[in-house]
């Protein structure tokens, strides 16, 4: 649509257009060889862990598994520059495994280390979710480290569930059916209806980050949280609230009910040893492994 301006801005749009095409191929190239070299020593790829907090009573109950991409020459890369690309190229099932195997690993190591016991959630994007053999390994994943189904939860958007809503009930009781939690991430920005909701065998709603920002100005923002912690509650869920970043949103949150949170105010991601840090100081009382 470029093709009406003069010639020297059209090619200017096309080499941009080339540019990223080809980028997205090194990008790509890159991340097919990084994940041939995990698990290992060489393995680019990290799993950060952000603490979520229960509002009532400051406890850390749980954690995010947040991918990152520890380049040689770009440094560390976002999950938002390389998640959608592995989507598209459905690299994302065997980089979704090594995410799903390390996570609950690590959540076994710190049970192993006899620290209080943690939650760990996992983000499963669409075409993972689609995938035919998630519970297979999901299934494997737990087997494998040791970690008890309960202290695993699977984080889905609206969007992958509504993309074939009766096949995505089924995948999610299988998984319920397991014994790991599942829960919608992001939620208000994607387009399930109520009703769908309903049928949802989850256990916690995200209110995204986007309705969080602005919680302590926009009278907006405040009815939306309102309006989805008490829908929430109603459908006996737990909510939580992401991108958590001051008092005043933190304040607002707990004053309305909502159950917990997760941001930077209480924690930026971290290293699985600094979360190890966090359990032992709440960890008044040691649980023998
Ligand atoms: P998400 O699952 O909604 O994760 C929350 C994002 O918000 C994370 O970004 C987190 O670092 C960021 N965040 C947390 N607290 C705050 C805060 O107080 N303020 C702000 N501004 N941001 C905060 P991150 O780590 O860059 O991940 C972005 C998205 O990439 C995730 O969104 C998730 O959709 C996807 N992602 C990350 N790791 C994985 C993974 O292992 N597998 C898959 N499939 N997707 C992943
Ligand atoms: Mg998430
Ligand atoms: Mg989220
Ligand atoms: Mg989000």
């Amino acid at each position: 649509y470029r093709a009406k301006e003069n010639k020297n801005s059209f090619q200017f749009y096309a080499s941009e257009m080339n540019a990223s095409v080809e980028e997205k191929l090194v990008l790509l190239e890159g991340m097919r060889s990084a994940l041939d070299a995990c698990p290992g020593q060489a393995c680019q790829f990290q799993l950060l862990y952000q603490p979520k907090v229960d509002l009532r009573t400051g406890r850390l109950f749980g954690v995010e598994a947040l991918i990152r991409w520890n380049h040689p020459e770009h440094g560390l890369i976002s999950p938002l520059r390389f998640i959608g690309l592995a989507e598209e190229s459905g690299l994302i099932v065997p980089l979704g495994e090594w995410v799903l195997r390390t996570a609950c690993a690590q959540g076994q190591a710190w049970r192993d280390a006899g620290l209080p016991e943690v939650a760990i959630s996992v983000n499963v994007s669409a075409r993972q979710f689609e995938e035919k053999r998630l519970v297979e390994r999901i299934d494997g994943a737990l087997r494998d480290s040791g970690l008890p189904p309960r202290l695993l939860e699977v984080e889905v958007t609206e969007s992958s569930l509504m993309r074939d809503l009766a096949r995505a009930v089924d995948k999610m009781r299988e998984i319920e059916a397991m014994g790991v939690a599942l829960s919608i991430d992001d939620f208000g920005t994607g387009y399930s209806s109520l009703s769908a909701l309903k049928s949802f065998p989850i256990s916690r709603l995200k209110i995204d980050k986007s309705f969080v920002a602005d919680l302590a100005h926009s009278r907006d923002d405040q009815a939306i949280a309102m309006a989805v912690i008490s829908l929430g509650h109603k459908l006996d869920l737990r909510v939580i609230a992401e991108g958590v970043e001051t008092e005043e949103q933190r304040d607002f949150l707990r004053a309305n009910d909502c159950d917990e949170m997760q941001g930077y105010l209480y924690s930026r991601p971290v290293p699985p040893e600094r979360i190890a840090e966090l359990l032992a100081e709440q960890g008044t009382t040691l649980v023998a492994a």
